[in-house]
């Protein structure tokens, strides 16, 4: 495998219960909580369980019970939170990666950012 997990990195220590957080869903393969430095009125973290360092590396190597459950708690999250489309509202979704990415946190994590107009942005 390209990748190497540290298995040190803070959302592994909060997927061990090392670490408190702010859940607000959990299904059996995805965690998804409370950014604490939020950037917008909603913005939430949402991970897998299992030990992938991005969305490439997770779409390449997880199984499609994972995967499946993880793209149905994002919509969860956005439907729970109030920003879904059907909401009338509307959300970003984010995953940075590697380097060029700037992924601060090692371990996947999607941001869904809503709540309020969040600009144009692409980069
Ligand atoms: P990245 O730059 O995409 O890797 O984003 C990492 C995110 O994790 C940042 O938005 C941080 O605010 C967030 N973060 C770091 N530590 C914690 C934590 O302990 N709980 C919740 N969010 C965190």
């Amino acid at each position: 495998m390209a990748y190497a997990y540290d298995d040190q990195n803070i959302f592994a220590k909060i997927l061990r219960g090392e670490i408190p957080n702010d859940t607000v869903l959990e299904t059996e393969h995805t965690l998804a909580f409370r950014d604490i430095q939020p950037q917008a009125p909603v913005h939430v973290l949402v991970i897998p369980k299992g030990s992938y360092v991005s969305y490439d590396h997770f779409a390449s190597h997880a199984s499609d019970d994972e995967i499946v459950d993880y793209n149905r708690a994002i919509a969860q999250v956005c439907a729970q939170e109030g920003v879904a489309l059907d909401a009338g509202e509307g959300f970003r979704m984010i995953s940075n990666a590697g380097a060029n990415g700037v992924q601060e946190v090692p371990h996947l994590h999607v941001h869904v950012l809503g709540g309020r107009p969040l600009g144009r942005m692409l980069a």
